[in-house]
């Protein structure tokens, strides 16, 4: 299976940005992992925004999660993700930060 190679949330591609996580249906690349976390950390509702009420429908693009079964869930243009998954792609983007357009999954 061939991994998505445009971000869901900003439309680069792995090559324009450092870090970049990818599911064969859902890709986040750092900056917006980075926005992602700034948003559940300041706790306000900016773009991407941060809002539980209107995600019924919605489930994690990485883990598949719905909302319900997450504290917190970011919602971006094409997909959601929860707090979770932001986290631990924020520490893999730590880890890996030397490394550009590294594809991580992220586990379960
Ligand atoms: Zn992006
Ligand atoms: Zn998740």
């Amino acid at each position: 299976m061939d991994l998505k190679k445009i971000c869901d949330g900003c439309g680069k591609t792995p090559g324009q940005v450092t870090g970049f996580f990818a599911t064969p249906s859902t890709a986040l690349c750092g900056e917006c992992v980075m926005r992602a976390a700034h948003a559940l950390l300041s706790d306000r509702s900016e773009a991407p925004t941060v809002g539980e009420s209107k995600l019924r429908a919605g489930e994690c693009g990485f883990c598949g999660r719905s909302a319900d079964h997450v504290t917190r869930m970011v919602v971006f243009p094409k997909m959601f993700v929860c707090n979770e998954c932001v986290f631990m792609m924020i520490d893999g983007l730590l880890r890996e930060k030397k490394d550009h357009s590294k594809f991580i999954l992220p586990s379960p």
